[in-house]
C-alpha cells in the first residue's frame, strides 16, 4: 500500500505521490528554486492536481509561483493534466523535442520550448536535459548537479523492494532502445534517482544504474 504525503526527499526537491490505491505508483516533482518553483510532471486525475496543490501549500507556495513546468514524456499518467497547470500557473512549459507535437495535440497546451540531449537550464542551480530514446521519441532525463540527484521519469522503473529494471515493454515504443540507452546516464555525476514509478534510490544510484546497464547488455 503506498503511503501518500508530503515530503521533502532533497533539499528543496519535494517527491509529490499520485499513486492510486489499487497499486499504479507514479509521482510527481517539485523543485524550490528560492525565486520560483518548478513542477516535473503533471499526472492524470484531478484529484492528483489536489496533492501537489497540497504539496505547494506545505512549502508556503501557490500554483501562481511555479513558472517551469518539464515533461519528462508524453504519456497520459506524465500531462493529462496539463492544461489545467497550465491554466493554474500560465508556467512556461517545456517537453522532449520528439514528444512536443503528440503532447500539443494531446493537451491543447502549446509547448514553449522543446528540449534536446545537452540543454542545460539556468534554474535551480542548473538543469541538464539528458534525451534517453526508446520508451518514447522525446523522453527525458533532468539531471540536478546541485543535489547530484537524476529525475529520471520512465527511463527507469522501481519496485517496491528497491531494485531498479528498464522499462516495461509494454509501456515502450523501442524497448531495446530504451534499455540500451539508459547508459547515457552514466555520464552523470548522481547519488540519487528519482523515479516516477516506483521506490526513489536516494544514495549509491550510480553504481546501481551501472549494473543495470551491464545487465541489459548481458542479456541483448
Ligand atoms: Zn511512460
Amino acid at each position: 500500500m503506498a503511503v501518500y504525503g508530503l515530503v521533502e526527499i532533497l533539499d528543496g526537491l519535494r517527491s509529490v505521490n499520485l499513486s492510486e490505491a489499487d497499486g499504479l505508483d507514479l509521482e510527481a516533482y517539485l523543485l524550490d528554486c528560492g525565486d520560483r518553483v518548478v513542477l516535473v510532471d503533471t499526472g492524470m486525475l484531478p484529484r492528483d492536481l489536489e496533492r501537489i496543490g497540497a504539496e505547494l501549500e506545505e512549502m508556503g507556495r501557490t500554483w501562481k509561483d511555479v513558472s517551469l513546468v518539464l515533461i519528462t514524456h508524453k504519456h497520459g499518467d506524465h500531462i493529462k493534466n496539463l492544461a489545467r497547470v497550465k491554466e493554474l500557473t500560465g508556467a512556461e512549459v517545456m517537453a522532449g523535442e520528439g514528444d512536443v507535437a503528440d503532447i500539443e495535440a494531446a493537451t491543447g497546451v502549446k509547448i514553449d520550448r522543446g528540449l534536446k540531449h545537452g540543454d542545460y537550464l539556468d534554474v535551480c542551480g542548473g538543469i541538464e536535459v539528458i534525451h534517453v530514446p526508446g520508451h518514447s521519441v522525446g523522453n527525458l532525463c533532468f539531471y540536478l548537479p546541485r543535489l547530484r540527484a537524476v529525475i529520471a521519469g520512465d527511463t527507469i522503473f522501481g519496485d517496491d523492494l528497491g531494485n531498479i529494471h528498464p522499462p516495461p515493454e509494454k509501456y515502450c515504443l523501442d524497448v531495446r532502445t530504451a534499455e540500451m540507452e539508459i547508459r547515457r546516464l552514466l555520464f552523470y555525476d548522481f547519488d540519487a534517482l528519482l523515479l516516477s514509478h516506483g521506490k526513489n534510490l536516494l544514495k549509491g544510484a550510480k553504481s546501481r544504474v551501472r549494473m543495470l546497464c551491464e545487465e541489459v547488455s548481458f542479456r541483448l
